[in-house]
């Protein structure tokens, strides 16, 4: 494991929360849509969004074994 692991999945996180500002929170006139985004509107899905969810689920997913160990 190098040694700058934990800095880039911070950066990333902080990567993530950028994309859910954009992508998610401003869809406020309507509620979210499953693997919907208003930012790219025309567009069935959001490739930043997806991402970004995904990560944030890998994030949990570490911090619920670490709670659990
Ligand atoms: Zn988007």
């Amino acid at each position: 494991m190098s040694i700058d692991e934990p800095l880039s999945k911070a950066t990333r996180l902080f990567m993530a929360k950028r994309i859910f500002d954009v992508h998610w929170t401003r869809a406020l006139d309507r509620p979210w849509r499953v693997g919907g985004c208003l930012e790219c509107q025309g567009r069935n899905d959001c490739p930043q969004l997806d991402w970004a969810i995904e990560l944030a689920t890998e994030v949990a997913a570490l911090m619920f074994q670490k709670m659990t160990r």
